[in-house]
């Protein structure tokens, strides 16, 4: 499998390493590409009462704060080196944003990897934006 770039990887490190996660040792960074072009990254942050907020989750929220609303691609750098897939919670996220061929990769610590799905796959025959009346 390819290896993303240096630069992705370094940011994707930096974001994971601001990750606030006392509660799961889980420390998450996420980096969504909008149809812009333009990165926007999240960590995790959780809280004492569990509801806490997802890698994803607040890279999305950075991404439609800054007004883009079309998600190209998702990488997602969780730790110990293991393969993080998005919650269940953040395919639907990932969903409201996204076309079914839009891709999520999950990569490693050596910036390789490590498996890639489309949001299609991961969340199939989905609720979206198309199925409220408007
Ligand atoms: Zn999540």
């Amino acid at each position: 499998m390819k290896n993303i770039d240096e630069d992705l990887l370094a940011e994707l490190k930096r974001l994971r390493g601001n990750a606030y996660a006392p509660y799961s040792d889980h420390p998450v960074a996420a980096v969504v590409e909008s149809g812009t072009g333009r990165h926007f990254g999240g960590a995790n942050v959780e809280v004492a009462h569990f509801k806490s907020t997802c890698a994803e989750a607040s890279a999305i929220s950075a991404m439609a704060n800054a007004g883009d609303r079309d998600i190209r691609l998702v990488y997602v750098l969780g730790p110990g080196g293991r393969p993080c897939p998005p919650c269940g919670d953040c395919r639907q996220r990932i969903r409201e944003f996204a076309s079914p061929e839009t891709w999520v990769a999950l990569i490693d610590d050596e910036g390789r990897v490590q498996k890639t799905y489309t949001i299609g796959e991961l969340l199939p025959d989905s609720f979206g934006p198309d199925h409220i009346p408007g």
